[in-house]
């Protein structure tokens, strides 16, 4: 059995604790490996590294963080297709998620890459005689990232790249369900020559976690996950004078108004629900329709899903892949159940897709006539299962998405530029998107969304990025006019 072990110190390090959790093919549904499981010890031990070398990693020139960064990313984008190969065969994705993925952390790679400009400081001159004020950013000390298995390279990259550039050391806490894309990252990140201890990846579950939230030595904590995890997250972190950005679930909604091009809707909710198997915290779960556009988006949409390959990863020809594990296969089929018996109408019914082999395969379900009372409407379910609620109006569509406990993101269709505005206005929502069913932002700005998706109040890589793994400080200096001091300096005297 391959055994996946902690990377400490720029070695594998093999745990201690005898505790482990198994690490599937989801395709396959059969064991891959096996994850070690942190001790608090093992934990220590990390974090004791990471202090480490942190005393040398903030005495290194910015030029230096960044040429390692630069080389790192060249790495990143050479080795994209065996990245993509861990990914898909421990997550599941297909290919061009899996693709996509990479890619979008090598944007915040990318990013970080640019942190001499971002660091600058401010200066004051002559703020009173002879006094200047100037400030500057230094690091925190040792950081952590503690990521969910949906996303598990590009969400570490969203975190570690920034931090490490800021001048911190790392400690990644991976989801243990698809743990080796983090040893892969941890080794093209030494060949690249970031020095021994700066970043560490220690697995585990919620002993690890628990014991990163109350280290005394780790500075700062970005979690991604679950709105109950986020929620223990921030509150542990905090009381523990921690700084914490903990982003939870989410349940977004896109709202399709009469005017918009139906066709061009449809398209977008049906990769936006079910793309990775609708495991992605801003898939589309829900989509509103508004007027007399509902029959038609719903025809549209359910007309697409037969199209739609499903199949393993690896298969070049699918298009959706199986889900994370059984137990979440079997608790997404379960809400299809429910909805069903609440009354909801089963336009397309994703049981009764019936799949060969063992694999967490599960057919693609489209569920109409979904009020807010339902439970498939209050859950975020995390599986290729959209919902569509109808609304007479616009204000009744506003009010469902900023009633909703969840505020990740939220797209609108229209043609209509004013009524688009209003809603970028009016939605209370992180992310917005116009015409584009998932408004992920781009590296330059930060990821993050408001209510129950994000405890804290910094969004994750972009300029809030650097805010948060870095501390300002305000320096306010006098230096008297050398041609007046005492002592001669070699300065004409003028006075
Ligand atoms: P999860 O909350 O189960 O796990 C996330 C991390 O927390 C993992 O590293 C896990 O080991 C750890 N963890 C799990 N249970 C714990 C406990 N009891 N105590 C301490 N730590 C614990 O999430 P997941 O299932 O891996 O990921 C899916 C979830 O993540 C979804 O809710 C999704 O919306 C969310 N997500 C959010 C964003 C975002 O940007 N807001 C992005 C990706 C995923």
């Amino acid at each position: 059995m391959n055994r996946i072990s902690h990377y400490i110190n720029g070695k594998v390090v093999p745990g201690q604790s005898g505790r482990t959790a198994p690490v599937y093919n989801p395709a396959t549904g059969a064991q891959a490996s096996e994850v070690d499981l942190a001790s608090v010890e093992e934990v220590d031990a990390a974090v004791q590294v990471a202090l480490e070398a942190f005393a040398a990693w903030r005495k290194s020139s910015l030029s230096r963080r960044s040429e390692i960064l630069f080389r790192f990313r060249d790495l990143l984008d050479h080795n994209r297709s065996e990245l993509a190969a861990i990914l898909t065969s421990e997550h599941g994705k297909v290919r061009a998620d899996a693709m996509g993925e990479i890619a979008r952390g090598l944007e915040n790679v990318e990013f970080a890459c640019g942190a001499p400009h971002l660091l600058k400081g401010g200066y004051s001159e002559q703020v009173a005689t002879e006094v200047d004020v100037h400030s500057i950013r230094q690091p925190l000390g040792v950081v952590a990232g503690i990521t969910p298995f949906n996303f598990p390279a590009m969400v570490p990259m969203w975190m570690f790249a920034t931090a490490i550039a800021c001048g911190n050391t790392f400690i990644l806490k991976p989801s243990e369900k698809d743990p080796s894309s983090s040893m892969f990252i941890a080794d093209l990140l030494k060949d690249a020559g970031l020095p021994d201890g700066v970043f560490n990846v220690v697995h585990g579950d919620a002993v690890s976690v628990d014991r990163i939230l109350e280290h005394p030595d780790v500075k700062a904590v970005s979690f991604v996950g679950s709105t109950p995890i986020a929620r223990h997250v921030y509150e542990r972190g905090t009381a523990h004078g921690k700084r914490v950005q903990a982003l939870g679930g989410a349940k977004n909604h896109m709202v399709v108004l009469p005017d918009a091009d139906v066709a061009a809707a449809a398209d977008a909710a049906v990769s936006a629900a079910y793309g990775s198997a609708g495991e992605r915290c801003m898939a589309v779960s829900v989509v509103v329709a508004v007027g007399d556009v509902a029959d038609e988006l719903v025809g549209a949409i359910a007309e697409r899903i037969p199209k739609i390959v499903i199949g393993p990863g690896d298969d070049p020809a699918s298009e959706m892949g199986p889900l994370i594990t059984k137990v979440h296969r079997d608790s997404v089929a379960a809400h299809v159940t429910s909805a069903e018996e609440e009354g909801a109408t089963l336009v397309v019914d994703g049981r009764q897709t019936t799949f060969d082999g063992d694999g967490f395969f599960l057919g693609i379900s489209l569920v109409d006539h979904v009020t807010p009372d339902m439970g498939i409407y209050q859950t975020e379910v995390f599986g290729p299962v959209l919902a569509v609620v109808r609304a007479d109006t616009y204000d009744q569509a506003v009010t469902l998405v900023n009633e909703n406990a969840y505020g990740n993101g939220t797209a609108i269709f229209t043609r209509d530029g004013g009524a688009a505005r209003r809603f970028q206005f009016e939605a209370e929502a992180g992310m917005v998107g116009v015409n584009v069913p998932i408004p992920v932002p781009v590296a330059y700005y930060s990821f993050g969304g408001w209510k129950a998706s994000l405890f804290g109040d910094t969004h994750m890589y972009g300029p809030d990025g650097i805010h948060f793994y870095t501390r300002t400080k305000v320096v306010t200096s006098r230096w008297p006019d050398p041609t007046t001091s005492s002592v001669d300096l070699g300065f004409p005297q003028t006075r």
